[in-house]
């Protein structure tokens, strides 16, 4: 299976603590690296497991509120002084751009690359970003500022060739992108070999849903529905359910009931309140409802 994973660097909510770091992950695709939001300190995080500076060109932030985009600036900075030159780009909202672009004015005025910023409409699911494998489109979630999460999806694979056939056939080299594509093989004297002798099938496309801060939001499910991997914002228990309500975050039996609603594979739980010493209460909560699930935890890679 071709690497497909995700790396959490941060996985608290708004009050770092010495256990968590704030909301940050990375997905690796096939050593691409798309970075999902960039908390305060992201850049030491991003060191620490030894993840490559230069293979990041997109940063996806979810909402504007700190403990999601605070490190942006510093991680810019450091960019820079690595000496980039390829351009960098960050995907958020419209006012990103008006909040960092003075802030990388005064502080970053010899940057040597570009920053771009593609502003998208967090109210919307919308293909934001697409490239020869990947497709990254917005989850509109529902939080006390405009929030989008995001859907990672693997575009079709091809199919696989059997090499033992291909050598049998003598299929030329020239012809084996062809029949990766589903051609069929004519051999030199008209024989015709189907293209199922010669190949397998490719392996399913792979998805990953990040679902950041937001309250309980049956809207997204469609959206999400049977994903390989759902992250989904657990910032506290059935306790505090009112809290969770009026500071519009989810419960772990929340995300339960949305993965369990939406049959993904596998629910990850994420962006802990500090109030939890061990967040074990969280688990067995959400697992009484979706069996599969696990904790984020930092430093930690997810495989899809
Ligand atoms: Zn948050
Ligand atoms: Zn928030």
């Amino acid at each position: 299976m071709e690497r497909f994973e995700v790396d959490i660097l941060g996985c608290g909510s708004a009050l770092p603590t010495t256990k968590h770091s704030l909301s940050s992950q990375v997905v690796n695709l096939r050593d691409k690296l798309f970075m999902i939001d960039c908390g305060e300190a992201t850049q030491l995080q991003f060191r620490a497991m030894k993840l490559n500076f230069m293979r990041l060109n997109h940063i996806f932030i979810s909402h504007l509120h700190g403990d999601h985009c605070f490190g942006l600036p510093g991680l810019i900075s450091t960019l820079g002084l690595l000496g980039r030159t390829a351009e960098l780009h960050v995907h958020a909202q419209p006012d990103a751009e008006k909040m960092f672009r003075p802030m990388l004015d005064y502080f970053c005025k010899e940057l040597p690359y570009p920053v771009i910023f593609q502003a998208f409409d967090p109210k919307k699911n919308a293909l934001i970003f697409e490239d020869r494998t990947l497709c990254v489109s917005t989850i509109p979630l529902k939080h006390r500022v405009p929030t989008a999460g995001f859907l990672f999806e693997e575009k079709p694979k091809r199919a696989h060739i059997l090499r033992e056939m291909i050598d049998f056939y003598q299929v030329p080299f020239s012809q084996i992108n062809a029949v990766k594509d589903g051609a069929d093989f004519v051999t030199p004297d008209g024989q015709i070999v189907a293209n199922a002798r010669l190949t397998r099938p490719a392996d399913a496309p792979q998805k990953y849903a990040y679902c950041s801060d937001t309250s309980y939001y049956e809207k997204i499910i469609p959206i999400i529905e049977g994903v390989d991997l759902l992250y989904h914002d657990t910032t506290f228990g059935e306790s505090e359910a009112v809290r969770a309500k009026q500071t519009m975050h989810s419960t772990a039996h929340q995300a339960a009931e949305i993965a369990r609603a939406a049959n993904v594979k596998k629910l990850v739980l994420g962006h802990f309140s500090a109030r939890y010493p061990n967040e074990n209460v969280l688990l067995t909560e959400a697992q009484a409802i979706f069996p599969n699930t696990v904790l984020a935890a930092e430093l930690t890679c997810l495989k899809l």
